[in-house]
């Protein structure tokens, strides 16, 4: 490795070198990313960014995107990349996530990771971590179920639970190969109490 590539390789300043920055949380519906989500970018200081609640406050705030964005939503359907892409792009360069971001929900699509590399790789940064959370499938239906009692979310009946299962297993499970192929991904089990997951989460982050 040349000097120049050791230089590139060096953290700026005030940047931990051993713990990943930008990073994506993967897993299926039910998973628990949205709730390690929270507590891990608060633990790293990194904002949270959820592309499932910036659409969600869209909708509730009945936006224009917000009107584009509901019917695929309740059908449990990605909303359009042309959609979500540009929406990503304007969060992306606020002054906030200059120094690093946890993403959640997004990408979903391996079409969404590649833009997500450019507008990154535009701002002179790249994705250092994927974690993918690991839930079987029994799991994953039965916690959904509970969250539609407990949260009334529009998108939780058990039609459209299954929907959002297949479209995961179609769009979004082929990200860990995607990951994985660039060394990036880390898998931990999401079972477990919340503390336990976010303790493996934050082990994962630091390899
Ligand atoms: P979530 O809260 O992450 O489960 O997202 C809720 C819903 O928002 C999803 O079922 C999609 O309809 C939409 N959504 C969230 N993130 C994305 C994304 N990256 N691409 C397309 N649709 C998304």
């Amino acid at each position: 490795m040349g000097s120049a590539a050791v230089e590139a390789a060096t953290p700026a300043r005030g940047e931990s070198p051993a713990t990943a920055k930008r990073i994506i949380l993967l897993g299926p519906p039910g998973a628990g990313k949205g709730t390690q989500a929270v507590v891990v970018a608060a633990r790293l200081g990194v904002p949270h960014v959820s592309t499932g609640d910036i659409f969600r406050a869209n909708v509730c705030g009945n936006t224009e995107l917000g009107q584009q964005a509901k019917s695929y939503m309740d059908a449990g359907e990605l909303v359009p990349d042309s959609l979500t892409n540009a929406m990503v792009a304007a969060r992306l360069v606020g002054p906030d996530v200059a120094g690093g971001v946890l993403l959640d929900g997004f990408p979903r699509t391996v079409e969404q990771a590649a833009v997500l590399g450019e507008l990154l790789s535009a701002a002179s940064t790249q994705v250092d971590a994927a974690v993918e959370l690991v839930v079987d499938t029994d799991e994953l239906v039965s916690r959904l179920l509970r969250r539609a009692v407990d949260q009334g979310r529009a998108d939780d009946t058990e039609t459209v639970i299954r929907n959002r299962m297949d479209v995961y297993r179609r769009e979004t499970a082929p990200l860990a190969a995607y990951y994985r192929e660039r060394g990036l991904l880390r898998q931990v089990s999401g079972i477990g109490r919340v503390e336990q997951v976010t303790a493996a989460v934050l082990a994962a982050l630091s390899d």
